[in-house]
C-alpha cells in the first residue's frame, strides 16, 4: 500500500514536471524547453557558465532564459564552489512547481471565460471579403456594408469559436481538479 502510494506521488510529480515543460515552451520557446528539461533531469545545481555550451545554445540566450525561469520562481540562484572556483548555479524549486502551474492555469481559465462571455453576448458582423468584424452599432452606422470594400456584412456566427473555448475551459478545469485546486 505504502509502495503504491509512493508510486502515485511520483506519477503526480512527473505529470507536474511535464506540464511545466509544456508551459515554459509555450511562453519562451524551444530553447527554454531545452533549459528547463535539462534542469529537471539534472536533479541538482546547474552551472550557468557551461549551460549554453552543453545545450548548444548561445550563452547570453541561456542566461536570459534562466532569468525568466527565476522570475517565474521555477528556479533559484545558488553560488557554488566547484574545483576552487565559484560558479553561478541554478536549482529547481521543485516544491514551487505545482503552485506556479496552478496560478498559470487559473489565469488562463479566467481569460478564456471572459472571452467566452464576450462571444456569447456580443453580436458581431463580419465582412466576407476582408474578414473585418464590426459591432452592431458600427454595422448600423455603415448600413451593413463594409466601409473598406463595400461588401454586405454578414452576422458573425460565434458557435464554432464558442465550442472551442468551452472545450479548452473543460480541459483546464480537469487539470485544476487533478491538482486539487478546484
Ligand atoms: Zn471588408
Amino acid at each position: 500500500m505504502a509502495k503504491k502510494k509512493q508510486g502515485r506521488i511520483r506519477d503526480r510529480e512527473k505529470i507536474i514536471e511535464d506540464a511545466i515543460v509544456e508551459l515554459i515552451t509555450k511562453m519562451y520557446g524551444p530553447n527554454a524547453r531545452k533549459v528547463i528539461t535539462h534542469i529537471i533531469r539534472s536533479r541538482g545545481v546547474v552551472a550557468e557558465e557551461t549551460l549554453g555550451k552543453e545545450l548548444g545554445i548561445k550563452s547570453n540566450e541561456a542566461r536570459r532564459i534562466l532569468q525568466k525561469l527565476a522570475e517565474e520562481a521555477i528556479i533559484s540562484y545558488r553560488k557554488v564552489r566547484r574545483d576552487d572556483r565559484t560558479i553561478h548555479g541554478w536549482i529547481l524549486n521543485r516544491e514551487q512547481l505545482e503552485g506556479v502551474l496552478i496560478s498559470r492555469l487559473k489565469k488562463t481559465l479566467d481569460k478564456l471565460k471572459t472571452r467566452l462571455e464576450y462571444e456569447e453576448n456580443t453580436i458581431l458582423y463580419e465582412c466576407p471579403v476582408c474578414g473585418r468584424r464590426y459591432s452592431l452599432d458600427e454595422a448600423m452606422d455603415y448600413d451593413y456594408m463594409c466601409p473598406i470594400d463595400g461588401a454586405p456584412l454578414n452576422e458573425y456566427d460565434p458557435s464554432e469559436s464558442i465550442k472551442v473555448l468551452k472545450e479548452k475551459i473543460k480541459e483546464i478545469e480537469a487539470d485544476l481538479a487533478f491538482l486539487g485546486a478546484i
